[in-house]
């Protein structure tokens, strides 16, 4: 999508600090990092949510690409045995502000359950 923040990061038409990348999603770290580790793992196509991915034809594919990035990224960076979260907003309520599907990998510091 052309006015998508995130698909102009994976066109490299904005900088962003790649940490992880291949055919199906790429990762880099946010720009206001809420953790000492903050990196974000999206699909390289544009889906706008969590939601939309389910009726895509290749939405196995892409969770599937996550899961192992987010091993490989917690496994680079040191938080695997610490602990680590991972968070995907899903609309203006629950605090989305980039409608190009997301996942937050959280980790350096305790985090609180139930999050505020
Ligand atoms: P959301 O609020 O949609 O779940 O998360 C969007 C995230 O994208 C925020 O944590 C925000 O800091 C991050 N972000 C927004 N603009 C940019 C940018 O231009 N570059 C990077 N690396 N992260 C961004
Ligand atoms: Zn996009």
């Amino acid at each position: 999508m052309s006015d998508c923040l995130f698909c102009k990061i994976i066109k490299k038409e904005i900088p962003a600090e790649v940490v992880y990348s291949n055919n199906v999603v790429t990762a880099f770290k946010d720009i206001n990092p809420q953790a000492p580790t903050h990196i974000l793992i999206i699909p390289n196509k544009h889906v706008a949510d969590i939601h939309e991915l389910s009726s895509e034809n290749d939405c196995g594919e892409i969770m599937a690409a996550i899961t192992k990035g987010i091993k490989e990224i917690t496994d680079c960076e040191g938080i695997d045995e610490s602990g680590f979260r991972v968070v995907t907003n899903k609309g203006t309520e629950a605090g989305q502000t980039v409608f190009h599907l997301h996942f937050h990998i959280l980790g350096g510091r305790e985090f609180r359950w139930p999050p505020g």
